[in-house]
């Protein structure tokens, strides 16, 4: 990229860092950066050749989006004219509205109202995200390390066919608190808190996290009762919402999950209402139990319904 690219994806990223997201019950709704990542993976993928996003193509796509990666608590289904309506005046314009709506801002248009519209960006953001990968790519770690924890940017990138670009990864990483990690692992004895495994390979552990209980993402502190040593299945079966550490640390198993043969069945739902570990010293406070529990876990019954 040139110096003026760098410059301007510098602007971008910092308008998109500091976007103003929609707070439902003390936590912050992730539809809008969801919609930034859809537009990127539209460009990705040559969908919108030119500077004009039809609500009609991206209502669906981004619904369940929203629905997999939206956080909770999702009511009255996923509602994806909400983003796609309030974005950012500075980053995005809907165009053929309703007369009546252009005067309110206040108001979200209902999704039949949008399928009528369509929407784009500052001509010079388009361009620079058009025609470079690299800006593309740099911008989807930026969204997803902002938002998401580690173990769910590969599902995230994988249902929108965005790669990741290494050397971001990287520098994320190793800004993690190695003191954190190792603090987490020791408290629970480099063992997996749900399963139990523990396996040292050639003189080194290997295969257990520490597991932030809030996400890093969201203001989840470093701190030995934010954290759990988990293994690498149960690491992204909390962060993904599969199961959950009630008050009383016992485990919780989504009721959308199923399960078909014998050993995943051992893995996950025999795993219901059975103990975590005990740690040696401060267990899992209930303030991140609960954060959990709200905004991540899929407590609810499996519901197909997507767009309203
Ligand atoms: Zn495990």
């Amino acid at each position: 990229m040139t110096i003026d690219e760098l410059r301007l994806l510098d602007v971008l990223q910092d308008r998109i860092i500091n976007l103003k997201l929609h707070i439902a019950n003390g936590n912050p709704a992730l539809k809008k950066p969801l919609l930034l990542l859809l537009i990127l993976s539209r460009l990705e993928h040559s969908h919108s050749p030119t500077n004009e996003f039809p609500y009609a193509a991206l209502e669906e796509p981004l619904a369940s989006l929203i629905e997999r990666f939206g956080g909770r608590p999702v009511t009255h289904g996923p509602k994806p004219e909400q983003p796609y309506y309030h974005l950012d005046q500075t980053l995005w314009a809907v165009h053929n509205l309703p007369a009546d709506l252009q005067v309110s801002r206040a108001r979200t248009p209902s999704a039949k109202q949008c399928r009528t519209t369509w929407a784009s960006l500052p001509e010079d953001f388009f361009r620079l995200l058009a025609s470079s990968t690299e800006a593309r790519h740099r911008l989807a770690d930026v969204i997803l390390d902002n938002w998401w924890p580690d173990t769910l940017h590969d599902d995230i990138r994988a249902r929108l066919g965005l790669e990741a670009s290494r050397r971001e990864l990287f520098a994320a990483r190793a800004t993690r608190s190695r003191d954190f990690v190792e603090a987490v692992l020791t408290n629970y004895d480099h063992r997996c808190a749900l399963c139990g495994f523990n396996a040292r390979f050639r003189g080194s552990g290997f295969g257990v996290d520490a597991a932030h209980i809030r996400w890093h993402a969201h203001r989840g502190p470093d701190r030995l009762e934010n954290g759990v040593a988990l293994c690498k299945l149960h690491h992204w079966g909390l962060d993904s919402g599969v199961l959950t550490i009630r008050m009383d640390h016992t485990i919780q198993i989504s009721p959308q999950l199923s399960t078909h043969d014998v050993h995943s069945r051992r893995l996950f739902t025999e795993l219901q209402g059975s103990r975590l570990l005990s740690p040696r010293s401060r267990p899992p406070h209930h303030d991140f139990l609960n954060w959990h529990h709200v905004f991540v876990f899929r407590g609810d019954i499996f519901s197909s319904s997507a767009a309203p």
